[in-house]
């Protein structure tokens, strides 16, 4: 069946999915603050809009895909934002990651409207994006849930209901302290390997089939190895997601000390003008501190 669907941001992650909702048949209208970001969509058959509201005017079903807190804010609440333009018994899918209380704010905000909302991050990089694989952690109610999952099923494959508004993003910011301080590790190792004289591209091997393996030993090891830091995942949404986690953390009065070292090494990864480098340039970090740079 073709639905009328709605797509907002189209960067890395936005525009291979919006694509894969395009290519599963359904009627699509996108939103990006740039015409440049909106072509390979329009050139799919996509319609563009001037604004979310437009998005809104013309979809049973809205996804957004933007960088963080306040951009969803920006495409919810703002000036021409979605809840000037959705009609009661639409939805909207939050597949960016942001503060979970946020999401609860514009949940409710969209209630008032008639819409429902759900938060639905994901996982698994552009590949995952492109290959449609991504891993969608959900939040919100098992209606709207049951309503989006065909078209979560067109973008990811471990497609999970968490819980209620913001469950999914509580997931997610778990997601970022595992894939942090995994990144911290094997920067760590690696670079242990190198200064003590021994290939770390063979002890990344060797480390592949036992117990330290990991999708991170393998993906962003080998960018550590090949010096590849083109995003990926950008080291300055990677300081975000744990700025989100520790500040939610600071609140709850819960100590996550291995998150906040890690966010220590994004800041000083941003500070160096690195920001727009893959996360995986964390390496970069520890070998300035010890003079092992390459
Ligand atoms: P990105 O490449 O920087 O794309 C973000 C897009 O959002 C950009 O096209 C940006 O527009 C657009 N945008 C931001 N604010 C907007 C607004 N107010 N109105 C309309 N468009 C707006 O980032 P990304 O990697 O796709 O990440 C998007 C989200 O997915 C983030 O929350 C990120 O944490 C999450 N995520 C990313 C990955 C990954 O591997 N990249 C993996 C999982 C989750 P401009 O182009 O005009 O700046």
């Amino acid at each position: 069946m073709t639905s009328k669907i709605g797509f907002i941001g189209l960067g890395i992650m936005g525009r291979p999915m919006a694509l894969n909702l395009k290519k599963a048949g359904h009627a699509l209208w996108v939103h990006g603050r740039r015409a440049a970001t909106m072509a390979p969509l329009v050139e799919a058959g996509a319609t563009s809009c001037a604004s979310p509201k437009e998005v809104a005017q013309n979809a049973d079903i809205v996804f957004i895909c933007v960088s963080d807190t306040p951009d969803v804010e920006q495409v919810i609440l703002g000036e021409n934002g979605l809840v000037h333009g959705v009609r009661p018994g639409s939805a909207v899918v939050d597949m960016s990651t942001i503060s979970p209380t946020a999401t609860r704010t514009f949940a409710a905000a969209l209630k008032a409207r008639g819409a429902d909302m759900l938060d639905a991050p994901v996982s698994g990089g552009e590949v995952g994006a492109i290959n449609a694989t991504l891993s969608i952690m959900v939040g919100g109610g098992p209606a709207a849930f049951a309503r989006a999952r065909p078209y979560f099923e067109a973008m990811g494959k471990n497609i999970v209901h968490v819980g209620d508004h913001g469950a999914g993003q509580v997931a997610k910011a778990c997601n970022q302290v595992v894939v942090a301080v995994t990144i911290e590790a094997v920067s760590e190792a690696l670079t242990f390997a190198r200064r003590n004289g021994v290939d770390p591209a063979k002890v990344r091997e060797a480390l592949m089939g036992g117990f330290a393996g990991s999708k991170i030993l393998e993906v962003h090891g080998k960018r550590m190895l090949d010096r590849d830091f083109r995003p990926g995942f950008k080291a300055r949404l990677h300081q975000k997601d744990l700025k989100i986690v520790i500040d939610a953390a600071h609140q709850l009065g819960l100590a996550m000390p291995g998150a906040a070292l890690v966010a220590q090494h994004l800041n000083a990864l941003m500070g160096s003008g690195d920001g727009e480098l893959d996360s995986a340039a964390i390496v970069k970090v520890i070998e300035r501190m010890s003079g092992a740079e390459k």
